[in-house]
């Protein structure tokens, strides 16, 4: 987990600097977001690349490499517990896995316009994403978490009411808080690193997220803790195109066979020490 919090640490330096792609200004910080990240997305497809025979073509995974340890970025390559879920995919279905990352909130658009095959990215399943774009069975378990300061009177959800929260653009932290507390209470912002940076310098009171990202930031950052009592309990899924049903039944039954067989757990305990 050391190594886990210097990366954040890494990251969240890299989010208060301009120059680290990922502005708040989500369509031209998208472009170049994702221009400069498939550069490495290239390099770190290598890397999840099977090796093995891949007679069955390349399966474009996309992705935003900001929500450890789900996916960011280990020197320029993209690792974590989806890329290492889509690899294991990627081998059973005998393809070759490469990432795009791109702003959390151009996700769905991009499998939704064929740009990219496949969403893994800790993505929630929500009944209005499904309007959109079909799921998988669920892969992991997602929480929402509060994270406050040390000292903070917030105690739970219900405390949340008249704060600041700060969340990340386009999450199920974004969209139920502004459902909740009224989107005037709660401040986007690109990325976790950058809401967790408002919380330390003052700007939100709270930032809403899921619970690995948050132990991870608050490992990473002094003074910061996460509240006992969970926001939301929600569930991961793969989300592939509408129309494209022979894809999502072929990660169905990937997925049944990677969780029968352990791997999938196996990937999420590499990544994820039990307390
Ligand atoms: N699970 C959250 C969602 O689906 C956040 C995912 C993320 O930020 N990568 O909205």
């Amino acid at each position: 987990m050391k190594k886990l919090a210097l990366l954040v640490a890494a990251a969240l330096m890299c989010a208060s600097m301009v120059a680290c792609g990922s502005s708040s200004s989500s369509s031209s910080g998208s472009a170049s977001a994702s221009g400069s990240a498939s550069a490495s997305a290239s390099t770190s497809s290598e890397a999840v690349s099977s090796g093995e025979e891949t007679t069955g073509g390349t399966l474009i995974m996309g992705t935003n490499a900001a929500f450890p340890p789900y996916e960011y970025y280990e020197n320029d390559q993209i690792v974590g517990i989806d890329a290492d879920i889509a690899k294991a995919l990627g081998d059973k279905l005998g393809m070759e896995v490469t990432i795009e990352d791109m702003d959390f909130n151009s996700l769905i658009t991009a499998v939704q316009t064929g740009k990219v095959d496949m969403v893994l990215a800790g993505m929630t399943v929500t009944p209005d994403r499904e309007e959109n774009v079909n799921f998988t069975d669920s892969y992991a378990t997602g929480i929402q978490s509060i994270i406050v300061p040390e000292d903070s009177e917030i105690t739970g959800p219900d405390d949340l009411e008249g704060h600041k929260i700060g969340v990340q653009e386009s999450t199920t932290g974004h969209i139920f808080c502004s459902d909740d507390y009224g989107e005037d209470n709660v401040i986007a912002y690109t990325t976790g690193a950058n809401a967790v940076e408002a919380l330390k310098t003052g700007k939100v009171d709270a930032v809403v997220i899921d619970n690995e990202p948050a132990k991870a930031f608050v490992e990473a950052n002094e003074g910061l803790k996460i509240l006992d009592t969970e926001y939301t309990v929600e569930d991961y899924a793969i989300a592939v195109a509408k129309d494209n049903t022979e894809l999502l039944d072929k990660l169905n039954t990937a997925i049944a066979e990677l969780k029968e067989d352990g791997t999938i757990q196996s990937i999420i305990d590499k990544y994820i020490t039990a307390e």
